[in-house]
């Protein structure tokens, strides 16, 4: 199998992007997949959540945006068995200082061209904007993942991000599609959610993973011990459905 790309996006915060990207990547490299995260938040929470310290990075996403290196010189191997081209706030800055350049949105893309031998897997975990690092995202990217809570609100976003997905695809990158939305965050006792999560699956079909990802405390504090919740705490609920959501993942692809 090729080198497949997805991105982990949604333009709102706080919605599990990052704790999707960290774990479905320590997922995949639990069933043998080799995976690297790029890190495209300045606030680097999926280089901390794998385990690599943002403050003191001798290269990172910054840098391989502005082709001052390769994603083999710039990534660090993480904890959980992926690699990892981090991010800090430095990162914020790119966005203006690409603004100026040629194929600013084609940067990433070409970058990771270089390392297609090295992987199965490349997450992008992108900040919670459409800005200039997630276009980069969605130019590199065969898919893109979405992350949901199944909440009232949820279904209002996505319209926007399906639309953005659209354009990019009809504009700069006719590869992408939307691979599919995944139900984060879900506690079955709440009626809302059920019917929420019913909702998307008759709405969209398969565009909807199998795998739920519940709500479970286990996943929320793996990032304070600079792990994702797979590796952290592998037979909580949390971690077993992320290795669940990988195998699908895996699946949907052979
Ligand atoms: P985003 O990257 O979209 O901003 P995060 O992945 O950082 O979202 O998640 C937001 C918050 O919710 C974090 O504190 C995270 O630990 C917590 N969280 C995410 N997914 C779960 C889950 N399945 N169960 C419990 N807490 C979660
Ligand atoms: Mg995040």
């Amino acid at each position: 199998m090729s080198m497949r790309i997805f991105c982990i996006a949604n333009q709102k915060g706080g919605v599990g992007k990052t704790t999707t990207t960290v774990n479905l990547a320590a997922g995949l490299a639990q069933v043998g997949q080799r995976v690297l995260v790029v890190d495209l938040d300045p606030q680097g929470n999926a280089t901390m959540g794998s385990g690599v310290d943002k403050r003191s990075l001798p290269l990172s996403v910054y840098d391989v945006l502005l082709e001052s290196a390769t994603v083999a010189e710039a990534c660090q191997r993480g904890v959980a068995g992926y690699d990892v081209l981090g991010a800090n706030r430095e990162l914020a800055g790119a966005e203006v200082e690409l603004v100026e350049l040629e194929r600013r949105e084609r940067r990433l893309k070409h970058a990771l061209a270089a390392a297609q031998a090295d992987y199965d897997f490349v997450l992008v975990d992108c900040p919670p904007s459409l800005s200039l690092l997630t276009l980069n995202g969605l130019c590199a990217a065969h898919g893109v993942v979405v992350p949901m809570q199944c909440e009232y609100f949820a279904l209002e976003g996505l319209s926007d991000l399906v639309n953005t997905i659209k354009q990019v695809h009809a504009n700069l990158n006719p590869e992408l599609k939307l691979i599919g939305l995944l139900r984060v965050m879900f506690d079955p006792r709440i009626t809302l959610q059920q019917q929420v999560a019913e909702q998307l699956k008759s709405h969209f079909g398969d565009k909807v993973f199998n795998t739920v990802i519940p709500r479970n405390v286990r996943l929320a504090e793996a990032p304070s011990y600079g792990q994702p919740g797979v590796t952290f705490d592998p037979s909580s609920k949390g971690a077993q459905a992320f290795v669940e959501f990988a195998r699908e993942m895996v699946a949907r692809l052979a």
